[in-house]
């Protein structure tokens, strides 16, 4: 085992250390990006720090994201140029230093039709420009991500051959980035702070927050526990007003499609759609490295209790597919959808609609002295770690250097140019990192595990004993929704549940 491993035994034994009465300085409570990336900035500074979540790492809406880092172009639309800056620069910050591995320059196309007016494509054009100048005031050079152009119809039907050729003008190609999976970054956040020493500690729910303690239960055994600190931060996204009255959130659902591989043909380019008679709002279509394409996204407000899990309505299905079908030679169909899934975006409460409300991220104070740190988005989680550490400092009088994160490289991170020698699959690169080998090893070792968890599946049985053994997963849902992400859709997860529950089973008792 190595410092960054995370599992079931190292979970005993710290929340054991807390139970006993070991006082950590900080307490974070959630374990979505923003609560790792705290658990992150504070461990780097030397801080002791524990992180509980109620169920897993990224069991919230940090795994049901669009999956972009992005660079701040939809902030700059509405004039918030400070925020789109600090889009841009943190983009910069994943693709070039932190995690290169996890991260990809993302090819955006958008189709030019006749239909299309000239007023619109110049009005695009000059977003991808200004975008442009976003990334090059980040210092994010054009090789990480190249320079927007326009490209001939048939270029577009090269990289998109789905595309309807019908009345086709050209189209404008951009880069954003994106991630391979938002869990794993999650994931890989809460290992790089416990190789720093942080506390990890999922299926730890709290129960009662205050500025220096939390009442939590442990929910594998029931047991209550009191956790001291010199501050606990409240990071539990679109459920923090559950643990702090003063916090008013107005969550928005974005549901997204997944399509099956080839009902829309966009090679590795994502497309964005316009919707018909919005000036500035696309759907967009998502290439997925397995070959299925995501659909994306809504933004409808939601009242009422915050569900565990989202689900996506039939209105919002229809929309998607009628949208995007617009630029599609065939028409999507509900047969072509091989499964869903929903989030709710943690939004700071304001007036207007959902999709003008800002996604800038607060720290807010409440009466009983908890930070609690909401908003903004996972591209920006960094700063907003920085930030809710600095509130933390300056509160409890904690002293600790500045955060170090934008230089810190996490776990399996090298650079770009050197992951391409990294000896292992492209696949296992990506997920992995300078990690991968060793996963493969793993399968090379006992060469059972270096079968596919079934037929016609990329992912291996090596990669099951690798969550277990070093990323924290404690039992079969562990994995197949937040480790590997097969239970996107639901064949695959159950095709998969019998010999993941075996590898579970024996991969926990070879801890002991
Ligand atoms: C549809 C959609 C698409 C998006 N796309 C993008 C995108 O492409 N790019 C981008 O940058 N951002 C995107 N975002 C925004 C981004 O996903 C969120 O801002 C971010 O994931 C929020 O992370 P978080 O850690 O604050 O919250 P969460 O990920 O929800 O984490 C909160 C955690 O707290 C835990 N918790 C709750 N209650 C308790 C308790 N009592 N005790 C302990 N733990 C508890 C939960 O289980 C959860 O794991 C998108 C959001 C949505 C909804």
């Amino acid at each position: 085992m190595t410092p960054g491993s995370l599992n079931a035994l190292r979970r005993d034994r710290e929340l054991t250390a807390l139970a006993d009465g070991e006082r950590v300085d900080l307490v974070v409570a959630g374990g979505g990006v923003t609560g790792a990336g705290i658990a992150l900035d504070a461990a780097a500074r030397g801080l002791s720090v524990a992180l509980i979540e109620a169920y897993d790492l990224a069991y919230g809406t940090s795994r049901w994201s669009s999956k972009l880092v992005h660079g701040g172009l939809r902030y700059l639309a509405k004039g918030d140029l400070a925020l789109a800056h600090e889009s841009a620069v943190e983009r910069g910050i994943l693709m070039t230093r932190t995690a290169p591995h996890l991260t990809r320059a993302l090819p955006q196309l958008f189709p030019l039709y006749r239909k299309t007016s000239r007023g619109q494509q110049a009005f695009i054009m000059t977003g991808l420009l200004a975008g442009d100048g976003l990334r090059r005031a980040a210092g994010t050079p054009a090789s990480v991500l190249p320079r927007p152009r326009s490209i001939p119809a048939a270029e577009a039907l090269a990289l998109a051959p789905g595309l309807s050729p019908q009345g086709l003008r050209g189209a404008l190609l951009a880069y954003d980035g994106a991630l391979t999976d938002d869990a794993r970054l999650v994931v890989n956040l809460a290992r790089t702070a416990a190789a720093r020493g942080a506390k990890i500690l999922t299926k730890v729910e709290a129960l009662r927050l205050d500025a220096e303690s939390v009442l939590a239960r442990d929910r594998l055994t029931g047991q209550e526990i009191e956790i001291h600190a010199r501050q606990v931060i409240n990071a539990t996204g679109v459920w923090a007003g559950e643990l702090a009255e003063s916090v008013r959130l107005r969550p928005s659902r974005g549901s997204h499609l997944i399509l099956a591989a080839g009902a829309a043909p966009i090679g590795a380019t994502s497309v964005n759609v316009p919707v018909p008679g919005e000036n500035n709002r696309f759907v967009f279509l998502l290439p997925q490295p397995d070959g299925r394409v995501f659909v994306g996204v809504t933004d409808e407000p939601t009242d009422g209790p915050v569900p565990r899990v989202p689900s996506v309505p039939e209105s919002d299905v229809d929309f998607l597919l009628e949208v995007a079908s617009t630029a599609f030679t065939r028409p999507l169909t509900r047969d072509d959808v091989a499964g869903s899934f929903a989030g709710l975006r943690p939004l700071v409460e304001g007036g207007g609609r959902s999709a003008d409300l800002s996604r800038k991220h607060a720290v807010v104070t409440g009466a009983d002295g908890v930070l609690t740190v909401v908003g903004g988005k996972l591209t920006t989680y960094r700063k907003m770690a920085e930030d809710a550490v600095d509130a933390a400092l300056k509160r409890s009088g904690l002293l600790a250097g500045p955060s170090t994160t934008s230089r810190l490289p996490l776990l399996g991170a090298t650079p770009r140019h050197r992951l391409s020698t990294v000896d292992a699959s492209p696949r296992l690169v990506a997920k992995y990192g300078t990690e991968a080998p060793r996963v493969a090893a793993l399968g090379e070792v006992d060469p059972e595990l270096g079968l596919p968890l079934f037929d016609g599946a990329e992912i291996s049985a090596a990669e099951v004993v690798w969550a277990v053994r070093h990323e924290g997963a404690l039992d079969v849902e562990d994995v197949l929704e937040r480790r590997t992400r097969l239970g996107l859709v639901i064949p695959d997860a159950e095709a998969a549940r019998g010999r993941v529950q075996e590898l579970v089973d024996k991969s926990l008792a070879g801890l002991a």
